[in-house]
This record gives structure tokens, C-alpha cells and sequence, in this order.
């Protein structure tokens, strides 16, 4: 495994982009088919009233949004949410909780929809905020196929967005959830106001985790009302393409999703994205609380780009290229 030091990540990051899109379009191809993007569909599972002060995010207790919070939701009811997402094409189920860490109380519920969503032969994926070893263990033996927990960004920059947990708890759960031989999905958010330097060291930090998370979702931020980050000024677009193409080489195995923030970007935005190596997408108008590009939109886009969704075998044929 390659071992990133911050100046070659950021000698990459800097160079001239076509440079930079040229090899990254190199990579992607030697590892897979760039003509396919894999599909994950995204529910909230239990929405609002979460304890932690995420800047970001509308479903913190501790910022005005006014979101208010539900309870977790019937178990029914998210795997008739799966059925509709495995019909419109979705490989992979993922279910969000507005949590710091799930209670022992909810730990059957989670099991009980694992298990129904593998039932229905799609992977699973849950993002539950922090867990403990059993909570782990239980997971897993449900069969859940990968756990999301974001770092969000860098490690110097992370209290300036949350002080309700440190960076270091974040990659304990990451290593707890990798011990137990569950897939990682975690990446980081664009557009908080950070430097181009935390986004080339929340990279460096991930490709150099034991292994790097199967799933990288790279997200620009979509301000919400009543949060901190509400008025923030946005992202350069290129900024944000240059750190997909720098995922892309630094994670070469990796699925580099194009997650939150789709709906605010252009098409020609999205097809310059998965030019740098972006090859997976959330599908469906919502994501857990933002709104997302709906399916025939993003049909209709994968139409003019000759892009075809990626089935779990094309899926596997790719990750086995040299
Ligand atoms: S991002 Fe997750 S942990 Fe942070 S406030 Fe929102 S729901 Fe809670």
C-alpha cells in the first residue's frame, strides 16, 4: 500500500488540471470501467434531534433549523423503501441516523432491516454515528456490508466544524469498523470554508488508514437555513474537481461518490466529475435531509454521457483489474 506524504498529495493537487484529469482518468481506467457509475439510494432512518453541533447540518438539535426530530423509523417501511430503490436500478441501501451513537434499545430494529435489505440481494450500508465493540459485532453478523463515517475534513480544521466529538474518535470507530471486516465508507465534506490544504490532508489521512474505505463519498456543501454554515460562500467547482481526481489516484480501488451537493452542480460539472474519477452516485430526489438530482434526471444525463449504472458483477469485474 502506498504511503501518502502531504507533499506528494499536494504536489499532485497542484499541478496544471489537465495534467491532473489526465492521469486520473488514467487511473480510473486501469482499475475500472469508466463508462460505468454504481448507484446507492440513501434513507433516513431516524431524522432531526441529534445531540451532536455539526456546522453543516440541519438535523443537529443544537442548530436553528427547526428541523424536528422523528423516532427511528418501522422496519417495514425501509425495506419497502429498498424494494422501489433495487427496482430503479440501486445496488447498495443505505440508512442514516441522526445519532451520536445508537442506543441499545434500537440495536434489534437496525438488525432486523440489515437483514431484510440483504434478503432483497442489494448491500447494505448504515451510518449510525459512533459504535462500540458489541455494537460492531452485531452489525456485522447481521451482515452489514459497510459502515459510512466521515472524517469531514482535515484534522486541523475538524473543531472549527464540530466540538461535540474530536477527529480521534471519528478514525476509532473507522478502526473498529475495519477490525470487524466491515467495508468503510467515509469521505469529507467541500465548502465549509476550509483551506485547499484540508482537503489534501482529509485525503492523505483516509488513503492512509490501514486500507483505504472502499467508499469515498466526496460532498460539496449545500448550506442549510438556521445552520453556521448557512451563508458561507461556495466552492470554487474546480476546487472540487481537483479533489475528486486527487481521491482517484491517491484511492485507486476505491468507488469515489459524488454525493451531497449534485443538485447545485451543472451537468457539465457532474460529467467533468466522473471524468476525474467519480464513479458512483446517491439516486432518488432526497438525500437524508437535502435535496438530490431525481432518477430520470440522472438518466437522462448517464443517456447523453453513454454512462451505464454498475451492476454488482461489473462492480466486482472492475475492482479485479490489475
Ligand atoms: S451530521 Fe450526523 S452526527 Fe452531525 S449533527 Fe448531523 S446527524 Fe448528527
Amino acid at each position: 500500500m502506498t504511503c501518502w506524504t502531504r507533499q506528494d498529495a499536494q504536489k499532485l493537487h497542484d499541478q496544471p488540471l489537465m495534467d491532473l484529469l489526465f492521469q486520473a482518468q488514467g487511473t480510473h481506467r486501469r482499475h475500472f470501467d469508466p463508462n460505468r457509475v454504481q448507484m446507492s439510494k440513501l434513507l433516513s432512518i431516524k431524522t432531526g434531534g441529534c445531540a451532536e453541533d455539526c456546522a453543516y447540518c440541519s438535523q443537529s438539535a443544537r442548530n436553528g433549523s427547526g428541523l424536528p426530530a422523528s423516532k427511528l423509523i418501522e422496519v417495514e417501511r425501509v425495506l419497502s423503501e429498498a424494494r422501489k430503490a433495487r427496482a430503479a436500478g440501486a445496488t447498495r441501501f443505505c440508512m442514516g441516523a441522526a445519532w451520536r451513537e445508537p442506543k441499545p434499545r434500537d440495536m434489534d430494529a437496525l438488525v432486523a432491516m440489515i437483514e431484510g435489505v440483504k434478503a432483497l440481494g442489494m448491500e447494505s450500508c448504515m451510518t449510525l454515528g459512533m459504535l462500540d465493540d458489541d455494537q460492531v459485532i452485531r452489525l456485522r453478523d447481521a451482515g452489514l456490508d459497510y459502515y459510512n463515517h466521515n472524517i469531514d475534513t482535515s484534522e486541523r480544521y475538524y473543531p472549527e466544524v464540530i466540538t461535540t466529538r474530536s477527529f480521534a474518535e471519528r478514525i476509532d470507530t473507522l478502526n473498529r469498523v475495519r477490525e470487524a471486516d466491515i467495508k468503510l465508507c467515509s469521505g469529507g465534506i467541500l465548502g465549509m470554508g476550509e483551506e485547499a490544504q484540508d482537503r489534501i490532508d482529509m485525503l492523505v489521512t483516509l488513503a492512509n488508514l490501514p486500507e483505504p474505505p472502499e467508499s469515498v463519498p466526496i460532498n460539496m456543501l449545500m448550506p442549510q437555513a438556521g445552520t453556521p454554515l448557512a451563508d458561507i460562500e461556495p466552492l470554487d467547482p474546480i476546487a472540487f474537481i481537483r479533489v475528486i481526481a486527487v481521491a482517484r489516484i491517491m484511492m485507486p480501488r476505491s468507488h469515489v461518490r459524488l454525493s451531497a451537493g449534485r443538485s447545485g452542480m451543472s451537468d457539465e460539472m457532474q460529467a467533468m466529475c466522473f471524468f476525474a474519477g467519480a464513479n458512483s452516485i446517491f439516486v432518488g430526489d432526497r438525500l437524508l435531509t437535502a435535496g438530490n438530482p431525481g432518477e430520470d434526471k440522472d438518466m437522462a444525463l448517464f443517456e447523453r454521457l453513454g454512462i451505464q449504472p454498475m451492476t454488482a458483477e461489473c462492480d466486482t469485474a472492475g475492482k479485479a483489474a490489475e
